[in-house]
C-alpha cells in the first residue's frame, strides 16, 4: 500500500461514517449506541485505483473534561505521526467550532500533508459550513457527504498527485524484503532481514483473551482503555514495537464487549477473523486452556494454514491450569491428532493476564516469521533429496520406479517446493507428505505451511 492517510476531527464529524466506506463495512464498526466506542483503527481501503491504509480516531465521546481532551489531542497526535495524509473532518451543518481550531493547530504544527473536507455537506444547508472551513486556512476544503458518498472524486483528486509522490518515495526506499536471493552461494539457509513491520494476527474464540492478550502486550498506555465507561477499543491494528520487534497486530477483539450489540457484532466479529488471517503473516491462534481445541479454534488454524500463513498456537490462562504437566502433554497430543498440517508449529503456553509466557510468544512469533520466509539453496535441496529417495525409494507401480529428478525452492512466505518428477500423476500423496515432514524436520521449519508440487518431466 502506498501511503497512510489519518481521518482527524472531533467525535461525530463522520469519521467512522468515511472511515467505512473507504474499507468495507465488515471491517469497521460503526454504531449509534453510545458505549460502542474505540481508538485508533486502521483499514485497507480503496478508491478508485488508488489503494492506502487508512486510520481512524473515532470513538472518542465528546471532550466533557479536561482528561478526555487531552486524550483526544494525543490519539490525534499518534495518527498524524503514523500518517503520510491527513484529512481533517469538519461538519459542514455545525460550522466550524472551537474544537476544530484546535485540531487545526495540531495539524498545523505536526503534518505535512492536510486535505480538509466539509462533510455532510450534502444539500444547500451546509454551503456556510464550507465556507467556514475556507477559513481554517488549511486549503480549499472538499465538499463531502461521507454517508450519500458524494464528494469522493474530489477526494481522489486531492490524493492522486500526493499518492504518486509517496510511491515514488517507496520505489526509491525499496524494502529489504525484496533482496534477491543467490540461490547457488550454498551458504545454508538464509533468511531475508525485514524492513516492515512483521502483520501478526491474534485470533481464537470469543473469551478466549485476545483483548487481554493485546492489551497486555501493548501496554496501558497506548490503549486508552480508561476509566471513563464506555472507552474500549476495537482496535483493527495496531503498530507496536514488540521488544525491538517492529509489528502490526491485527486484532479481531474488543468486538462483542457491549450486551446490545452482541449479536450483531458476533456476526462481524466472524467475518473479520477471517480478514485478520488474509491480512497477517503470523497467526497466532489463541486457545482457552480450560477449553482448547474446539471446533471453531480447528476452522481457524485451517484457515491460516490454507491461506499459507505461519501459525503459532499460544495456549492461554496458564495461571490457572490446576495440571500443567499432564494438560501439555495432552495438548501436544490433541494437536497432533486434529491439526496435523500445522505439525511442528510452535505451542506456548501463556497467561494473558499475568503476562507469563509472553516473551516466549514473542519468540515463536519471530521464529515462525523466519521459518515463513526461509529460503534453501538447491545445491542444498538436492543433496537432501537424494539421501531421502534413497533412504525410502519411491514406489514402482507396474514395475516401473517413478522417478524424482531434481528440486527447488519456487517460492518463500511460505516456503514452496518444485519437485521434478517422471509421473506426477502416481505418485502417493503418502510420498509427498515424506517429503514435506523430512523437509520440516530437517531444515527446521516447524509451524509454516509447506507446499511442494510435482512437476511432470519425464
Ligand atoms: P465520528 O464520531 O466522527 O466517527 O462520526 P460518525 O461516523 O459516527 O458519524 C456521526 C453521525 O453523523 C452519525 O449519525 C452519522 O450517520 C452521521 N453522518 C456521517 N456522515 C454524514 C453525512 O455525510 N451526512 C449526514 N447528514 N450525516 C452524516
Ligand atoms: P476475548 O474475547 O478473546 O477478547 O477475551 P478477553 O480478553 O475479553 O478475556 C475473556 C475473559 O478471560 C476475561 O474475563 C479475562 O479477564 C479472562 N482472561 C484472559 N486472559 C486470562 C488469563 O491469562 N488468565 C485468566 N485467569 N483469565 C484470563
Amino acid at each position: 500500500m502506498s501511503f497512510t492517510l489519518a481521518i482527524v476531527g472531533r467525535p461525530n464529524v463522520g469519521k467512522s461514517t468515511l472511515f467505512n466506506r473507504l474499507v468495507g463495512k465488515r471491517l469497521a464498526l460503526v454504531d449509534d449506541q453510545p458505549g460502542v466506542t474505540r481508538d485508533l483503527r486502521e483499514g485497507a481501503a480503496r478508491l478508485g485505483d488508488l489503494r492506502f491504509t487508512v486510520i481512524d480516531t473515532a470513538g472518542l465521546e465528546e471532550a466533557t473534561d479536561e482528561s478526555l481532551e487531552g486524550r483526544m489531542r494525543k490519539l490525534t497526535e499518534r495518527a498524524v505521526d503514523m500518517a503520510d495524509i491527513c484529512l481533517f473532518l469538519i461538519d459542514a451543518r455545525a460550522g466550524v467550532t472551537p474544537t476544530d481550531e484546535l485540531f487545526t493547530d495540531i495539524l498545523r504544527k505536526r503534518s505535512a500533508h492536510v486535505i480538509v473536507a466539509a462533510n455532510k455537506s450534502e444539500g444547500s444547508a451546509a454551503d456556510a459550513g464550507v465556507i467556514e472551513a475556507y477559513g481554517l486556512g488549511l486549503g480549499e476544503p472538499i465538499r463531502l457527504s461521507a454517508e450519500h458518498g458524494e464528494g469522493l472524486n474530489d477526494l481522489y483528486a486531492q490524493l492522486m498527485p500526493l499518492a504518486d509522490q509517496f510511491e515514488e518515495r517507496a520505489r526509491e526506499n525499496t524494502p529489504e524484503t525484496d533482496v534477491s536471493i543467490d540461490e547457488d552461494s550454498d551458504d545454508g539457509v538464509r533468511v531475508p532481514t525485514k524492513a516492515r513491520p512483521l502483520q501478526v494476527a491474534v485470533v481464537g474464540r470469543p473469551n478466549a483473551g485476545k483483548s487481554t492478550l493485546i492489551n497486555k502486550i501493548l501496554g496501558e498506555e497506548r490503549l486508552l482503555t480508561g476509566p471513563e465507561a464506555g472507552i474500549t477499543r476495537d482496535a483493527i491494528s495496531v503498530q507496536i514495537d514488540w521488544d525491538g520487534l517492529p509489528t502490526r497486530i491485527f486484532d479481531t477483539a474488543g468486538m462483542r464487549k457491549k450486551a446490545k450489540v452482541q449479536e450483531k457484532l458476533e456476526k462481524l466479529s466472524v467475518g473479520d477473523g477471517l480478514r485478520a488471517v488474509k491480512f497477517a503473516e503470523v497467526v497466532v491462534v489463541l486457545l482457552d486452556a480450560a477449553i482448547p481445541f474446539e471446533q471453531q479454534d480447528l476452522r481457524i488454524a485451517d484457515l491460516a494454514e490454507r491461506e499459507g500463513r505461519a501459525v503459532v498456537v499460544a495456549v492461554n490462562k496458564w495461571d490457572v491450569e490446576p495440571e500443567k504437566q499432564q494438560k501439555l502433554r495432552d495438548l501436544r497430543e490433541s494437536f497432533e491428532r486434529l491439526l496435523p498440517q500445522l505439525r511442528g508449529a510452535p505451542l506456548v503456553t501463556v497467561s494473558a493476564k499475568t503476562g507469563r509466557g509472553l516473551d516466549r510468544l514473542r519468540q515463536a512469533v519471530e521464529k515462525a516469521n523466519e521459518v515463513w520466509n526461509r529460503r534453501i539453496t538447491t545445491a542444498q535441496l538436492n543433496r537432501w533429496l537424494t539421501g531421502m529417495l534413497e533412504q525410502h525409494p519411491p514406489p514402482a507401480p507396474g514395475g516401473k520406479r517413478i522417478k524424482l529428478r531434481y528440486m527447488t525452492q519456487a517460492k518463500t512466505r511460505p516456503p514452496g517446493f518444485v519437485v521434478m518428477c517422471s509421473h506426477p500423476d502416481k505418485l502417493p500423496e503418502s510420498y509427498s507428505r515424506y517429503l514435506v515432514n523430512g523437509l520440516r524436520t530437517d531444515f527446521d521449519m516447524p509451524g509454516t505451511p509447506i507446499r511442494l508440487h510435482m512437476r511432470s518431466q519425464s
